[in-house]
């Protein structure tokens, strides 16, 4: 029987992972490559909508993380000042019938603990920590990747899974890198019980107002709450792209929003303030036997909640490709076929979502009922969101 090619994997998060599970359950030899001396991911929530969700049951995780995640009731969208209520869609019963999977909203840590033991139940040896990427080569029909150590690894094929800032996109598509948006978040997990009853429930809510927006939902079974206030801001300056704020800095940016915006700032017991990356979209995930997959190749505002969804997406595509295809550049070729429109399409829809949750209309309360009844409504939410919740990750042609 013919080898199967040995696969190198550059960063170890949700897409790294995602990868390397799906590769080794196609019998796939396996390395990957993380710069931190342990797994990590931010201390916040993230949302798995249903196509996220059964590219996880493909790789064997979506079990463990339903355990530990949390189905809110239902979405909800509410006016920055007065409050007021729209429905958006069903996340629970509803949700599981029309998709055969639910809405999750889940803390970042259990997901990646999730596709990480998908990875090490299978094989506990394929994870290589402080290992950063530094460079690779493309030589006789193999990849040879160096670390900043010095080491070098062989293999058949590298794939690039190594975030925003991406060393191998930086090495194939060379194009200009991230850049700021001029948008930033607020970031908080605050313990349920530090709220007040009337703002416990299981719902996901996401306020709109003129120059931000802000999201919460619960996690953990409702133990705790997930705080993601944006809010627009001409520049940036911290080089780490993240620091701790305060309280008053952020009562500050939500001036004028409801009173409940301001009960959840107070109720967090620490806020972080990140800097939005973004870059332009690329016309190519595959360079030879090097590929991109995740965050390296299609960055995204999180204003579709998608970005970790097609990363996902991506890795069991990329595995499938793998397995149907002997030659390692015809994989990828297919993986990029496969997988580019529909990323960017989500990138696109994304930045599109930027103007139905910061309107210059919804000042006024008049027009903002009209804005919402219109761009909110149950047509509107489903072309924005059918496409990418029906999408089936195991039968897409590759
Ligand atoms: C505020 C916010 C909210 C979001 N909400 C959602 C949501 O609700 N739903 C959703 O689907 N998505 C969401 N996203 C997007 C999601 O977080 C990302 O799309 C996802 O984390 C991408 O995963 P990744 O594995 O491609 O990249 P990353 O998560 O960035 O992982 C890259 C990994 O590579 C490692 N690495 C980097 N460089 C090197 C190197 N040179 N050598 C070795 N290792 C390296 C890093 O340490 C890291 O572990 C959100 C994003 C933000 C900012």
């Amino acid at each position: 029987m013919a080898r199967k090619p040995r696969i190198l994997i550059a960063g170890g998060g949700i897409g790294g992972m995602t990868t390397a599970a799906a590769l080794l359950q196609r019998g796939f030899d396996v390395a990957i490559f993380e710069q931190a001396g342990e797994l990590r991911e931010v201390g916040a929530g993230i949302q798995i909508s249903p196509n996220g969700n059964r590219a996880l049951d493909s790789i064997g995780a979506f079990e463990t993380l339903r355990k530990l995640s949390c189905r809110a009731e239902r979405k909800e969208v509410r006016l920055w000042n007065t409050g007021k209520v729209w429905k958006l869609f069903d996340l629970g019963p509803a949700a599981l019938e029309r998709y055969g999977y639910p809405y999750l909203t889940v803390y970042r840590p259990d997901l990646l603990t999730a596709v990480s033991d998908a990875v090490l139940r299978q094989r506990p040896d394929v994870l290589h920590l402080n290992a950063r990427c530094a460079s690779f080569e493309e030589r006789d029909g193999k990849v040879f990747l160096t670390l900043q150590d010095g080491r070098t690894f062989e293999g058949d094929a590298l794939i690039g899974c190594d975030g925003v800032n991406s060393m191998v996109r930086q090495l194939t598509a060379k194009d200009a890198p991230s850049r700021y948006p001029g948008m930033m978040i607020w970031r908080g997990v605050i313990p349920l019980d530090a709220l007040p009853e009337r703002m416990r429930a299981s719902m996901a809510v996401n306020w709109i107002g003129p120059n931000g927006h802000v999201v919460h939902y619960p996690l953990r079974d409702g133990e705790i709450f997930n705080l993601a206030a944006t809010i627009e801001r001409e520049t940036w300056t911290d080089p780490t792209w993240t620091v701790e704020g305060t309280r008053e800095q952020c009562h500050e940016d939500f001036a004028g929003w409801h009173e409940d915006i301001h009960v959840m700032i107070d109720a967090a017991p620490k806020l972080l303030q990140w800097a939005y990356l973004v870059r332009d979209p690329l016309s190519s995930f595959a360079y030879g036997r090097v590929a991109l997959l995740g965050d390296a190749c299609h960055p995204t505002l999180p204003f579709l909640a998608q970005g970790a969804v097609m990363a996902l997406e991506d890795g069991v595509v990329l595995a499938r490709c793998l397995e149907a295809y002997d030659d390692v550049p015809t994989a990828l070729k297919r993986y990029e076929a496969a997988r580019l429109e529909r990323d960017n399409r989500m990138v696109a829809g994304a930045n599109d979502m930027v103007r139905h949750f910061h309107n210059p209309d919804y000042r006024d309360p008049v027009k903002a009922d009209a804005y919402i009844d219109r761009e909110w409504s149950a047509e509107a939410i489903a072309a924005r969101y059918e496409w990418l919740f029906t999408y089936n990750v195991n039968t897409v042609p590759v």
